[in-house]
């Protein structure tokens, strides 16, 4: 069982690291929203998963601040997204902007920004950053044994191509199961597996349901 997760981006920021899980997050659920509800937050990235953080925690924060280094959103974010971006009044969207520094006490109690191509800066009492600028799976010891999708997560089940499982060849009867990579037997879970979802426990739940398919496989 492949469990080897992902290395998670940082931006090149002081005070990250100190102010992880006291003002700075990797995730937006439904507990950090509570956290934050009613405040003014900010969500760094231009990705997938910056612009669905940003339009969950718009429903329920006073105002997101969505910080992009490049000056776009088209380039790596579905067009759905950024219609919805478009069309909620409380999210602010700064393109060639990132965060320069952090500062507070036992928690982040605010956030110094900069436009890259003006250099002006501003400091804002935001108590919440969310940074959602991707991971990188910790997959290259795997050295191409099983099948990797585009970003080098690795794919399970269904997310394995017909023509992948022809050439290897899938010597079973059976198609993978759920969780099982390109090598019968051989199961990723959590980060490291391609469409999962970043958390905890949906990574101690996939183990755990990968198991079960561990005992059935063994039965083969
Ligand atoms: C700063 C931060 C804050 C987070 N906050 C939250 C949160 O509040 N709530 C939440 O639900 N999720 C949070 N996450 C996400 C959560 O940590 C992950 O989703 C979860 O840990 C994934 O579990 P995993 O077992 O897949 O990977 P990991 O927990 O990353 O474990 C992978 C392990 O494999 C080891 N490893 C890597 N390569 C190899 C190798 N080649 N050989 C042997 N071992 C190897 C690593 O050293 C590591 O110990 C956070 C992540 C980060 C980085």
């Amino acid at each position: 069982m492949i469990a080897t997760g992902a290395e998670y981006r940082r931006p090149p920021c002081k005070n990250l690291l100190r102010f992880e899980g006291a003002g700075v997050y990797y995730g937006a659920t439904f507990v950090e929203a509570q956290l934050c509800s009613g405040q003014e937050v900010i969500v760094v990235g231009g990705g997938n998963s910056a612009g669905q953080a940003a339009v969950f925690l718009a429903q329920t924060t006073k105002r997101v601040h969505m910080l992009v280094r490049s000056s776009g959103l088209a380039e790596n974010m579905s067009r759905y997204l950024i219609r919805r971006i478009e069309e909620t009044p409380t999210i602010v969207f700064l393109p060639n902007t990132e965060i320069v520094a952090l500062e507070g006490g036992d928690h982040l109690e605010s956030v110094r920004w900069q436009n890259r191509q003006t250099g002006q800066t501003e400091k804002h009492n935001i108590t919440h950053v969310f940074v959602m600028t991707g991971a990188d799976p910790n997959t290259s010891w795997l050295d191409g044994c099983v099948e990797l999708d585009d970003k080098g997560f690795i794919k399970t089940g269904i997310d394995l191509s017909p023509e992948r499982l022809t050439a290897a060849p899938w010597p079973r009867s059976r198609p993978p199961y759920l969780l099982e990579t390109s090598l019968p037997g051989v199961f990723a879970v959590g980060d490291v597996r391609g469409g999962s979802i970043k958390h905890v426990a949906s990574a101690v739940g996939e183990g755990s349901i990968a198991v079960s398919f561990v005992h059935q496989t063994l039965q083969e």
